[in-house]
């Protein structure tokens, strides 16, 4: 059996949208599954105008492969499986709403993230009728299941650091800069630990409790 992992860089991050419609955040080495739709973010600072500006790659997981995409492809399988996901349930599928019909396309708006949002078109010629009617006779998507916290290989080890957003009270701060010219934030908390504003640490590390380079660097 292959295994297909993902590899990301310490400045990128990202979610998949598995074939259930499910966001989830992904990781440096986490398994991936054919029908994986991978929307990977990474931060890059531009010295020209002195800002970090973020970008965004559309990739899809293939016969094992992950293959390079864009917003469009993601948007046109999603509109496919989505269209055969209402077609056999009968329920909308999660974070998607109805936008506005012509005569021949129904638009909804699938919003997996605060930051993205994909089209959907249901299309007349799928449907064999009116495809905003069809899309009215859909029932609500219902809960949505809790995005998987943990998979084999690809969950960071140690402790966790406590609940999201008691960060204990700073006693230094120091910038550092990353090797493509970032500027990060490292700062020492009261309880002795540290933290980073870097990805690698925010997304990662900050769980385990581990240390990112930038902290190293400082301590
Ligand atoms: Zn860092």
């Amino acid at each position: 059996m292959t295994e297909l992992r993902l590899e990301l860089d310490e400045d990128e991050w990202g979610y998949r949208i598995t074939t259930d419609f499910v966001q989830e955040k992904v990781f440096n080495n986490w398994y991936l599954k054919d029908g994986d739709l991978l929307v990977i973010k990474s931060r890059e600072y531009i010295a020209d105008i002195e800002r970090t500006v973020v970008s965004t790659d559309y990739k899809v997981v293939v016969g094992g492969e992950i293959q390079a995409t864009d917003k469009r492809g993601i948007s046109d399988i999603l509109s496919q499986r989505m269209f055969d996901h209402m077609e056999k349930s009968g329920t909308m599928p999660y974070d998607t709403e109805f936008k506005k019909a012509s005569k021949n396309i129904a638009t909804l708006e699938f919003k997996p993230d605060a930051y993205d949002t994909f089209q959907i078109k249901i299309r007349k010629e799928d449907v064999g009728g009116d495809p905003a009617e069809f899309v009215g006779g859909m029932k609500p998507a219902g809960k949505k299941p809790e995005a998987k916290a943990d998979q084999p290989g690809g969950q960071p080890r140690g402790q966790p650091r406590g609940q999201r957003g008691e960060i204990p009270e700073t006693v230094h701060s120091f910038e550092v800069a990353g090797s493509k010219g970032a500027i990060y934030t490292v700062s020492e908390h009261a309880d002795g630990s540290w933290s980073c504003t870097c990805s690698h640490f925010m997304f990662r590390l900050s769980k385990s409790g581990g240390h990112c380079k930038h902290i190293q660097q400082i301590k």
